[in-house]
């Protein structure tokens, strides 16, 4: 990228607040392009490959997981960044690494772990995949001789915690601050958050399509859908089937990514922000315009209460929720069933290390290590 391309209020790299341990500048390429190269040389990266998005990793072959959804995540975020000409390999560093801290099973894992967490070590601060996704960056990675962690700089980390309770944002240092003084991240990893839910919203309406679960009749109920649908039958009437549905899908992805365009260069153009700090003071500046945000809206309750509340996605999120309690619960009750590493003398920097060693699973492993621990 050529640095003087970028605007005022964009991150650059060679301004960046720093890693937390200090190391020689790379060369021949930036800092923020460092952070994404260990990123996806990291082993949790590797791992989302078999975590599951909405669909257990076993499925089907063409269903998203997580590195799939990770990898739209990137895509979308740096088209926006290039549009608003700030930073692309920042987004794309922290569109890659969003969701390192996701358990397996989806959200079904994460709020089981949660659960189990509260219920039997109540003092241990429970369980969010946020926060493990800083966690495994700052501290459980273990690929460099002189620090734990892939020591990130400051803008990827404040782009990766997205949210955080007051309780843990005092502890966090630097990244927690803005949630106690109420300040906005960089527009970079404002970015990175709404290109998030583009890409989930429009993925799991391709899965969910695929699945069988929901169907195009259905979604013929929402105002973005329909619009598209019938904008598609306009252009190519006799199209159908998956054609049609990928033709709806790219054309909802693309006016969802103009609209943010637009309304985020309206909201520049009145705030005005000249650096990295205007940006932080000023309200939140990547947006929907209202009436996309209205129609946004109505497409993640119609998923909620059609696809993840679809009885067939909740007795496999039962399952699943079964095998990360009964996985807790063995391992906190007999420490000695957990690998060597994984063993800590303190009370809560086991039940801690239990969280870590389950959230760093995948589907398949989860499931064969609770295979071998309930079955002869
Ligand atoms: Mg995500």
């Amino acid at each position: 990228m050529i640095l003087n391309q970028l605007a005022p209020y964009a991150c650059r790299s060679e301004n960046s607040r720093g890693r937390r341990y200090d190391e020689e500048a790379p060369v021949g390429r930036t800092q923020f392009q460092r952070d994404r190269d260990r990123i996806v040389h990291c082993n949790a990266f590797r791992r989302l490959e078999y975590k599951t998005q909405v669909f257990v990793n076993h499925e089907g072959d063409l269903f998203r997981t997580r590195l799939t959804h990770s990898l739209e995540v990137a895509q979308i975020a740096r088209t926006l960044a290039r549009n608003l000409q700030v930073n692309e390999d920042l987004v794309e560093a922290i569109s890659l690494a969003h969701d390192l801290g996701h358990t397996p099973f989806g959200h079904a894992g994460q709020d089981e772990l949660n659960d189990s967490m509260n219920q039997r070590v109540p003092e241990a601060g429970g369980f969010e995949h946020n926060l493990q996704s800083l966690r495994v960056v700052d501290e459980l990675e273990e690929r460099y001789a002189s620090f734990n962690g892939l020591n990130l700089c400051f803008e990827t980390r404040e782009g990766i915690l997205k949210h955080c309770s007051r309780r843990n944002a005092q502890r966090l240092g630097d990244v927690g601050e803005r949630f106690l003084n109420r300040t906005r991240p960089s527009i970079e990893a404002q970015i990175a958050n709404l290109a998030d839910e583009i890409a989930y919203n429009n993925h799991d309406i391709d899965d969910g399509l695929r699945s069988g679960l929901i169907t195009v009749d259905q979604l013929c109920e929402l105002e973005l859908f329909v619009t598209h649908f019938e904008g598609v039958q306009r252009r190519y009437p006799d199209v159908q089937g998956r054609r049609l549905t990928s033709e709806i899908i790219r054309a909802m992805i693309n006016t969802l990514v103009i609209d943010l365009t637009q309304t985020t260069l309206a909201n520049l153009a009145e705030h005005k922000p000249a650096s990295v700090d205007d940006v932080r003071q000023a309200p939140q500046l990547v947006a929907f315009s209202s009436s996309m945000r209205k129609q946004a809206d109505e497409l993640k309750r119609f998923l909620h209460e059609n696809l993840y509340r679809h009885y067939r996605v909740m007795r496999m999120m039962n399952k699943a929720r079964t095998i990360v309690r009964e996985l807790f619960s063995a391992f906190l009750d007999e420490p000695r069933l957990l690998p060597d590493d994984y063993r800590r003398d303190d009370a809560l920097a086991q039940a801690r290390a239990i969280a870590d060693y389950i959230a760093g699973m995948t589907d398949r492993y989860a499931i064969s290590e609770h295979r071998k621990l309930f079955q002869m």
